[in-house]
This record gives structure tokens, C-alpha cells and sequence, in this order.
């Protein structure tokens, strides 16, 4: 039986970015953010056997950790071509242990027209794509009922209210220390962390 912890060592091994691309926000999930959220989803229930989507997958650590969580068959969808040669290659390594339960989109998720379970995404912070978070969210309540998905922190009071004028709210949350290479930061530090949220948003229940 897997563990977090193990979880968190498999998904630290996994390719990354190799020539990040700042306009299009290439900033990968570090392995223990990752493995944290998707452990939270597995406890409640919400990976084993379901339709998992990865919105903007990058190199795909979100999706991969849903499959190792036993997910019924995770879809890829990243819009940006020169990514998915190191997500195949990160895909390869499950495929030894018999996973070919996924399903790979070059394209953007704003083409999407597709009903799963759950959404597992880490979209654009919209710093550099302006609204690229909003518009992450927007396709996600059409794509699910149940979302989850890291934002800056300081967008909380946003995100509250966005979330309620769609109809879904924000059930749960966890505050997460994003770990963004220099490449982003602008900072002279090699590593700058920011105050991002996990949060697990689902449909309202009409009244
Ligand atoms: N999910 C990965 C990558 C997060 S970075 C991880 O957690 O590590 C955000 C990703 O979204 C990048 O790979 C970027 O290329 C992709 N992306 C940005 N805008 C997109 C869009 N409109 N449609 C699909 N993918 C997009």
C-alpha cells in the first residue's frame, strides 16, 4: 500500500520543466504540495475509481499521483506542444508497472468540452496570463463538481466570491508554501517561496 510519504518520493523523481517558459506560468507543483493535496483527495474518496482531468498538466505530477492512487483513467490537457515529450517520458515509468489508464490533449483547456469527476489542477497564478486563474476555474465548474486547485494565497478573498457566483464554494483549504525557482521571483534568492492555498471547491447544493 502506498503512503504519502512514498507518494511525495515517487513524484520527486519525475522530470521537470526543462526550459520553463515564464509567459505561459511553467512553474511545477513541488512533490510534498502535491503529494499532500492528492493524499487530502484520496482520504475523502475522490481519486480511487474516479474520471480525473489534470488542467494544465505541465510535466504531469498531478495526474501521475492520481493514477498511483488508482484513479479510473486520468486525461493530460496542456496546451504548450513542447511539454509533452517529458510528460510521455514521465508517463513511461508507469506504464512498467502496467498503467495505461490516461489519455494525453495538447490543447488548451479553454477547448475543453468534457464531463469527469474531478479536477486536479495547479493552473497559471495569473501574473504573467492575466485572469489565467479565473479562466482555469470556468472551464473546470463546467468540466466537474468537484475541483481541486492552487492559488495565491492573497487571491483568497477573490476566490471566495468567484467561487460562490458560479454556484460552488470552497470546502476545504490548506495553505501551502510554493517553492518558485529565481527564474519567477525576480529576487536574487535562488528560491522564493509564496503563500498559495490547496483548495477543495465543490457544486453548491441548490436550496
Ligand atoms: N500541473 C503542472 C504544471 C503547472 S504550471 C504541475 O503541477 O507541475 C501550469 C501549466 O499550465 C503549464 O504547463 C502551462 O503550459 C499550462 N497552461 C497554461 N495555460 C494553459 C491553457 N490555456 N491551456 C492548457 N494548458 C495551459
Amino acid at each position: 500500500m502506498l503512503t504519502k510519504s512514498r507518494l511525495a518520493i515517487i513524484l520527486s523523481k519525475l522530470k521537470t520543466f526543462e526550459k520553463p517558459k515564464i509567459k505561459l506560468e511553467q512553474y511545477p507543483t513541488d512533490s510534498e504540495i502535491a503529494a499532500d493535496m492528492l493524499w487530502n483527495a484520496f482520504m475523502t474518496g475522490e481519486i480511487e475509481d474516479k474520471e480525473i482531468a489534470d488542467f494544465g498538466a505541465g510535466t504531469g505530477i498531478l495526474g501521475i499521483g492520481a493514477l498511483l492512487l488508482q484513479a479510473e483513467h486520468v486525461t493530460f490537457i496542456e496546451k504548450d506542444p513542447d511539454n509533452i515529450p517529458t510528460l510521455k517520458e514521465n508517463l513511461k515509468l508507469l506504464e512498467k508497472e502496467g498503467f495505461d489508464n490516461y489519455t494525453i490533449l495538447n490543447q488548451d483547456v479553454t477547448e475543453i468540452n468534457q464531463k469527469f469527476d474531478i479536477v486536479i489542477q495547479n493552473p497559471p497564478f495569473g501574473s504573467q496570463q492575466k485572469h489565467a486563474d479565473k479562466e482555469f476555474l470556468k472551464i473546470a465548474f463546467k468540466s466537474a463538481d468537484i475541483i481541486y486547485s492552487i492559488h495565491m494565497a492573497k487571491s483568497e478573498t477573490f476566490l471566495d466570491k468567484f467561487t460562490r457566483d458560479e454556484g460552488f464554494q470552497i470546502a476545504k483549504k490548506w495553505k501551502y508554501e510554493f517553492p518558485l525557482k529565481s527564474t519567477y521571483s525576480h529576487h536574487k534568492r535562488r528560491i522564493q517561496r509564496i503563500e498559495t492555498l490547496g483548495l477543495r471547491i465543490i457544486k453548491s447544493k441548490p436550496f
